[in-house]
């Protein structure tokens, strides 16, 4: 197998096997041994190559995963403390040109859809700010029409007074037009793959332009390129072998850390939910808790200095005890529809949210568990030069 960081990614999945047909992985899975997870285990914690991760994720190191959890914890509190970042998504659009057939939002579905307007998505803003978020992730669907750059940067820049961090989770740009917001104040995007499976892609993705499956997996590097302090990846796990997936997005990490250095990369874990038009259980490769709870030690075995991303998708005893294990930011008190914090009934939600405390909720729940709630994320005096 070739591997070379000056090589594309879509090379390097290719070249790892991790592109097209993946029977090379699924074999190897099945015939790791108790004898290779010790080995992994016993390498240096947070480290990464292939193999080791390989071990760590297989059937084979099921049987060691309290072992495994007591290593990411302590290697996470070296890390990073006793702390626990907290964020908030602001939803600016429901209007949607793709048909991704497990959202909401999918333009296929017949519902009543809804977009801010600056003003008030500033005021749904400061009801973030209020409720004492710092950090705060501008979510939109793909509606280019109304959610421009300018749209964007406009915005940012009269919600920098507000927040110490704000990012983006929105539709693929180019990389002049993530320079763009960038300049505005945008330090963070984040833009899952979905799946590295490309037959999984295909049928999930049947329009729009998000059905471009390279041009998706080119789209890290060019928020990267453009100087994006927070990179943030992921899958949608649900729509293929989790296993095969957490490979992929492992390597897809590797090769932005040794290619962005300067930039932090985080990996979300959203769980595949129920959404208007959307029965989460049509779909064959959903992962129990305890997966879930493998794929996340795993990769902090392997990636030390990751941030560990998880959302209220998941409910409330599980994110109890995953922040123990890894997870260094969550998101709490969410509304996935534009305009819901104001009013949660007003219009179609992305998905069901599944942890509905409040955030001050959540915050004294991160207090009992012997940590830090932090609602600031950076604070752009650390980045003065002058
Ligand atoms: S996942 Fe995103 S791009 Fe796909 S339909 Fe939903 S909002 Fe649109």
């Amino acid at each position: 197998m070739i591997s070379t960081e000056n090589n594309t990614i879509k090379n390097i999945l290719a070249s790892n096997g991790l592109d097209g047909d993946i029977g090379l992985w699924q074999r190897r899975l099945d015939q790791i041994t108790k004898a290779d997870v010790k080995r992994a285990l016993d390498s240096v914690p947070g480290t990464y190559n292939i193999n080791k991760l390989l071990a760590l994720i297989s059937p084979a190191a099921e049987s060691y995963l309290e072992q495994m959890a007591q290593m990411s914890q302590s290697l996470t509190i070296q890390r990073f403390g006793r702390t626990m970042k907290l964020y908030a998504p602001l939803y600016l659009s429901s209007y949607c040109s793709n048909s991704c057939l497990y959202c909401g939002f999918n333009t296929q579905n017949k519902t009543e859809r809804k977009r801010l307007t600056i003003s008030q998505a500033i005021e749904e803003a400061k009801l973030l700010a209020e409720y004492g978020f710092s950090d705060v992730l501008l979510v939109s669907s793909e509606d280019k029409n109304f959610i421009t750059v300018d749209y964007l940067t406009e915005l940012a820049k009269k919600l920098k007074p507000m927040f110490s961090s704000i990012s983006v989770e929105i539709y693929q740009m180019t990389e002049d037009e993530y320079k763009k917001l960038f300049c505005a104040g945008i330090e963070g995007v984040t833009l899952y793959q979905e799946t590295y499976n490309r037959d999984a892609y295909r049928l999930y993705h049947r329009s729009g332009s998000k059905a471009d499956f390279d041009n998706r997996l080119q789209s890290p590097d060019n928020f990267a390129a453009a100087g994006m302090r927070e990179i943030g990846i992921g899958v949608l796990l649900g729509l293929a072998d989790w296993r095969l997936e957490t490979l992929a997005l492992a390597r897809h990490g590797h090769y932005l850390m040794k290619k962005y250095w300067k930039s932090r990369i985080s990996f979300s874990f959203p769980r595949l939910r129920p959404a208007s038009q959307v029965e989460s259980s049509n779909f064959e490769h959903l992962i129990d808790t305890k997966s879930l709870t493998q794929m996340i030690i795993a990769l902090r075995l392997c990636f030390a200095d990751a941030s560990l991303v998880l959302s209220t998708r998941e409910p409330a005893d599980i994110r109890n005890n995953l922040i123990k294990l890894g997870i260094t930011k969550i998101s709490a008190g969410s509304k996935t529809n534009p305009g819901g914090y104001a009013d949660d009934k007003i219009s179609i939600k992305q998905f069901q949210v599944n942890d509905n405390r409040s955030p001050a909720q959540i915050a004294q729940m991160i207090r009992t568990k012997g940590m830090e709630p932090v609602f600031k994320d950076w604070d752009k005096a650390f980045t003065k030069t002058d």
